[in-house]
C-alpha cells in the first residue's frame, strides 16, 4: 500500500475578506497550505525555502504515522504492539523527525508513559544512511526548528537529556565526545542534528555497501558505533531486474530467456550464472552484440530527435548518467575527452577508437559548480562535435532531462559504464548495477558497490583505476598540492589551460575560471591525482573494445555474475537483519 499525501486548506475561501474586496487575501490561506505538497524537496537555499521544506518533512511524516496508528488500532491491536504491525525504515535523514513525532503521538495523544513510548518508537524505527559527505548530513537551525515545531523541539530536548545521561555513564568525563553525540550542535550557531536523532531513535542503522558501512563506523558515525556496536549492519543496495532488465531491455531479456527459461527474472542469484558457459560461444556472442547494437541504434535515434546530434551506433558508447556532483567527477571524464581531442589535433591521422560520450543528470538548483560542469560538457561538445579534424570520431552528447524513463533507454545502450567517483565518497551507487546488468563494462574506482561488483564479475572483466579510499584519505591528510600534479603532466596541463583560456568558450577566459581555480588550488575530489591512471585505463578500454569477440565474452560474464545485485537479495537482507520478518 502506497500513501501519497496532499495538503489542502480547511477552508478554501475567506468569504469576509472577499466581500471586503480583498480578493487576493480571500484565497491566501488556501494557496499557502497547498504550497506544502506542491513540490517534493523544495529548494532550501532561501530562508523561506528552508521553512517550507521542514514543514513538508513534518507534514508527510505526521500523516503517515497517524495513518499507521489508525490502521493498527482498527485491527483491534494494542498501541504497545505497534512494531508488530509496522516497521518504519528511515530513508536517509529526511523523515527522521518521525522519531520525535511518534513520541509526541504516543505521549501527548495516546497518553503513554515516556519509557513505554520510547520502547515502542525504538522498536519501530530503523535508519538507512545514504551519504558519507558530511555537508549532506541534515542540520536544522535551532531557531527555525523551534519556531515551526515548538512541541517537537521540547521532545527532542528530552530525548537528548536522557540519551546524554547514558552516554556520559559510558564515556565519563569525555566532554568532546558528548558534544559530538548531542542531538544539538552547539559549536557555533545552534542546529538540530537529524542523523544523530536517527541513530539514537532507531534499533538498527545500516550503510548501503560494504565499504560505505565500514567508513560510516570509522568516520561520520564513529561515536555512535562505539556506543551501539550491535545496531550497525550492512545491506548492499540492489536494483530490480523487472524494471532494469525486463522492461528496459526486452531484446536482452528474450535472448537470456531463450537459454535459461523464464525463471531467472525472479531467481537471479541462482539462475543468472547459467549464462557463464555461453560466454565463449561464438553464435551466442554474435546474438549478444546484435542486441546491444539494436539498443544503440534506438538511442541514437532519440539523441538525434532531442539534441540534433548525429552519433555513430558503431562507436563505443561511453555513458555517465547520474546526478551532477563534483565527487562523481563528470569533469574528469571531460578531461579525458579533451585529451583525446588533443591527440587528434596534434596528429589528425592518430589511431583513435571512435567514441560517443553520453552524459545525463541534473544539478541541485543552488549548486553553482555543478551547473558549471553541465555548461562545460555542452561547451566541449560544441567544439569537438563540429571540428573537421575530428571527422565524427568523437561525439559528445548531454542528454537533457535525465530521469528514470530516459534511463530505461540509455542504460541498455551503453558499452562502457563510468563509475569514477573519488574513492570513499560514493555510498553505493545503483547506476553501476543497472549498467552492468545491461552488459556494459565498468571503468571505475574502488568506491561504493563498485568494489563488490568487481569481486563478483572478476578483476579481469573490470577496468580499475585510481586511488583507493585509504590512499585518497592519506594524500589529503598530507597537504595535497594539485598544482604540482598539473605541472608534472603536460597533457593534463594542456587540457586545463585550454579550459581556462577559452578554447571551449569562444575565447572567454572568465566562464570556467571558478572551475579551473578550484581544480588548481583545492581539488577536493583529487581529479588531478587520478588523471594519469584514468587516461591509461581508458586506453586499455579502447584496445579491448577493438577485439569484439573478447569484449562480448567480458560483457556476457559481467551479466552472468551480477545476480547478487538484484533488489530481491537486498530486500531479503532487510527482512532478515533489520525487520526480523519471516517469508510468507
Ligand atoms: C539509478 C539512477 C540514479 C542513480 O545513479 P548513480 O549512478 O548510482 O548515481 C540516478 N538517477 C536516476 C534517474 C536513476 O535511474
Amino acid at each position: 500500500m502506497l500513501r501519497l499525501w496532499k495538503s489542502e486548506a480547511v477552508a478554501s475561501f475567506d468569504f469576509q475578506a472577499f466581500n471586503a474586496g480583498e480578493y487576493n487575501r480571500a484565497v491566501d490561506d488556501k494557496v499557502l497550505s497547498e504550497t506544502l505538497s506542491k513540490v517534493l524537496y523544495p529548494n532550501d537555499e532561501t530562508e523561506v525555502g528552508k521553512r517550507l521544506r521542514l514543514c513538508q518533512q513534518y507534514f508527510f511524516v505526521s500523516c503517515s504515522l497517524q495513518d499507521m496508528i489508525f490502521f493498527h488500532l482498527s485491527y483491534g491491536r494494542a498501541i504497545k504492539d505497534l512494531s508488530e504491525t509496522f516497521a518504519i525504515q528511515i530513508n536517509d535523514t529526511h523523515p527522521s523527525i518521525g522519531i520525535a513525532e511518534l513520541m509526541r503521538l504516543l505521549v501527548d495523544e495516546h497518553k503513554l508513559e515516556w519509557d513505554e513510548a520510547w520502547g515502542i518508537t525504538n522498536k519501530c524505527f530503523a535508519y538507512t544512511n545514504h551519504t558519507l559527505l558530511s555537508e549532506a548530513l541534515e542540520k536544522w537551525p535551532l531557531t527555525l526548528f523551534s519556531s515551526v515545531l515548538p512541541r517537537i523541539i521540547e521532545i527532542i530536548y528530552e530525548i537528548n537529556r536522557r540519551f546524554l545521561d547514558k552516554a556520559w555513564s559510558h564515556f565519563p568525563g569525555d566532554d568532546a565526545r558528548i558534544a559530538r553525540l548531542s542531538l544539538i550542535d552547539e559549536t557555533g550557531d545552534k542546529y538540530v542534528r537529524m542523523a544523530n536523532l536517527a541513530c539514537v531513535g532507531s534499533h538498527a542503522v545500516n550503510g548501503v555497501a560494504a565499504l560505505h558501512t565500514e567508513l560510516l563506523k570509522k568516520t561520520v558515525l564513529h561515536d555512535f558505533h562505539e556506543l551501539f556496536p550491535d545496531k550497525f549492519h550492512n545491506v548492499t543496495n540492489g536494483v530490480t531486474p523487472r524494471r532494469w532488465v525486463a522492461l528496459s531491455n526486452p531484446g536482452l531479456t528474450e535472448l537470456i530467456s531463450s537459454k535459461l527459461g523464464d525463471d531467472w527474472l525472479s531467481n537471479l542469484e541462482t539462475e543468472l550464472s547459467g549464462l557463464q558457459p555461453l560466454a565463449t560461444n561464438s553464435a551466442f556472442q554474435r546474438k549478444w552484440l546484435k542486441v546491444k547494437q539494436a539498443n544503440k541504434e534506438a538511442l541514437a535515434g532519440v539523441i538525434r530527435e532531442r539534441t540534433g546530434i548525429e552519433v555513430d551506433p558503431a562507436s563505443l558508447f561511453d555513458v555517465q548518467v547520474k546526478r551532477i556532483h563534483e565527487y562523481k567527477r563528470q569533469h574528469l571524464n571531460v578531461l579525458h575527452i579533451i585529451t583525446l581531442y588533443n591527440r587528434i589535433k596534434h596528429d589528425p591521422r592518430a589511431d583513435i577508437t571512435p567514441r560517443t560520450f553520453i552524459f545525463g543528470g541534473k544539478a541541485a538548483p543552488g549548486y553553482y559548480m555543478a551547473k558549471l560542469i553541465i555548461k562545460l560538457i555542452n561547451s566541449v561538445a560544441e567544439v569537438v562535435n563540429n571540428d573537421t579534424d575530428v571527422a565524427g570520431r568523437l561525439k559528445v552528447v548531454f542528454f537533457p532531462d535525465f530521469n528514470v524513463t530516459n534511463g530505461q533507454l540509455i542504460y541498455p545502450a551503453a558499452d562502457l559504464s563510468e563509475q569514477i567517483s573519488v574513492a570513499g565518497k560514493e555510498a553505493s551507487g545503483t547506476g553501476n548495477m543497472k549498467l552492468s546488468f545491461n552488459g556494459a563494462l565498468t571503468i571505475g574506482t574502488l568506491d561504493g558497490a563498485n568494489i563488490e561488483i568487481r569481486e563478483e564479475v572478476g578483476e579481469e572483466n573490470f577496468f580499475l583505476f585510481g586511488l583507493n579510499a585509504a590512499e585518497a584519505a592519506d594524500i589529503k591528510s598530507r597537504s595535497y598540492n594539485p598544482r604540482s600534479w598539473y605541472e608534472g603532466n603536460s597533457q593534463l596541463q594542456e587540457a586545463i589551460d585550454q579550459i581556462a583560456s577559452g578554447t571551449f568558450s569562444n575565447g572567454d577566459w572568465d566562464l570556467f575560471r571558478p572551475l579551473v581555480d578550484n581544480l588548481l588550488n583545492r581539488d577536493e575530489y583529487l581529479l588531478l591525482a587520478d588523471y594519469q591512471s584514468y587516461i591509461e585505463c581508458q586506453d586499455r578500454v579502447s584496445a579491448a573494445y577493438g577485439n569484439r569477440k573478447n569484449w562480448a565474452e567480458m560483457s556476457i560474464l559481467n551479466v552472468a555474475r551480477m545476480g547478487k545485485f538484484s533488489s530481491d537479495r537486498s530486500i531479503r537482507e532487510y527482512c532478515e537483519k533489520i525487520w526480523k520478518a519471516q517469508p510468507v
